[in-house]
């Protein structure tokens, strides 16, 4: 009897868990794996997604997803993957060896920000981490920018095109260029050379931010921009799949498969803008090629 699963996705955040859903309607014999540390866990609110006017916070999208897939067939296993070999066998923590005729991988990237108290319970609430996402949640209200050098600077100068009011705090100290200290000296961005020690919240909303020297600022908003965010892992990298200098897999625009026959990638991982949206997208994508492939339509 052959005991290989058709495909064992890697990774049951946002992008996994949709191509689990779709996986297992196709009555394919889907293992998911994930170790519980997405992005999508960190996030209280998503403001931009269709059919949620109010938001949905990503540990609800993933809780439902979790349902919907074990409903269509899909098997979820906590735990983290540290090998897959080339002869397609995960390998758990435990040493749990899952022989599968597909992969996808769908491991996201790690967001990088220094642990000041306060900021985890703003997430997605009163401090965000991406304009294209929230920049419209800072519509006119002063808004500090957290973060370091360069990465900050330019965040601080993205932001002027929904509040006039932005405080940037280089918390990181990292230097900026001349180039760099005219541009916000235009866009008239007030600059601290400060670490921030505290987000002063109550409930997730930001009240206050505090920086070294008990100087207090009221402020309700706040963006992060440290820079340097990275993959999760580098497993499909080490298999042999093709990325981009920061790691981030290529993959076919149409199929969502990495250069390694059999082996798919999506969701944030992937080179490519990093959006819930974008995630499902390449979840159904890549569910839909490897459906394809698993019935030898290649
Ligand atoms: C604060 C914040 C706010 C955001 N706001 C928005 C927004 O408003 N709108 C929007 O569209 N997007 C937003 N995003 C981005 C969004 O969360 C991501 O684009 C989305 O989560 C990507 O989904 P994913 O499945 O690729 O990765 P993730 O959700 O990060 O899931 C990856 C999963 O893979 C698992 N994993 C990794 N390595 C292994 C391994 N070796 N073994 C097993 N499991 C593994 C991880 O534990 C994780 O559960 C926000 C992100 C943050 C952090």
């Amino acid at each position: 009897m052959d005991l290989s699963y058709d495909c064992v996705i890697i990774g049951g955040g946002i992008a996994g868990l949709q191509a689990g859903i779709m996986l297992g309607r196709y009555r394919h014999r889907v293992l998911m794996i994930d170790s519980g540390r997405g992005r999508s866990s960190l996030c209280h609110r998503y403001n931009n997604i269709v059919g949620f006017p109010d938001g949905v916070s990503g540990r609800q999208l993933r809780q439902d997803g979790i349902k919907q897939a074990q409903s269509s067939g899909a098997e979820i296993m906590e735990g983290k993957v540290i090998d897959v070999h080339s002869n397609f066998i995960v390998e758990t923590e435990e040493g749990k060896p899952f022989p599968t005729r597909s992969i996808l991988f769908a491991t996201g990237i790690e967001e990088k920000f220094p642990p000041i108290p306060g900021i985890k319970e703003c997430l997605g609430l009163s401090v965000y981490v991406c304009p294209d996402c929230d920049g419209y949640e800072i519509t006119g209200k002063k808004t500090a920018v957290v973060g370091n050098g360069e990465a900050g600077a330019q965040m601080a100068v993205t932001l002027k095109d929904w509040s006039e009011e932005i405080i940037y705090f280089n918390h990181g100290g990292a230097p900026l260029s001349l180039e760099t200290q005219g541009k916000l000296r235009e866009h008239r961005v007030l600059v601290q050379q400060a670490k921030v020690i505290e987000f002063e919240h109550h409930r997730g909303v930001l009240e206050a931010i505090h920086a070294e020297g008990g100087h207090r600022l009221e402020i309700g908003k706040a963006f992060l921009a440290f820079g340097g965010n990275r993959i999760q892992s580098d497993l499909a990298v080490k298999l042999g799949a093709e990325a981009n200098d920061k790691g981030h897999l290529l993959v076919h625009p149409r199929t969502k498969m990495t250069n390694i026959e059999g082996v798919w990638a999506a969701g944030d991982v992937v080179d490519h803008t990093q959006f819930v949206t974008t995630a499902m997208g390449d979840g159904a994508q890549a569910a839909v090629w490897i459906h394809k492939w698993l019935k030898g339509a290649r």
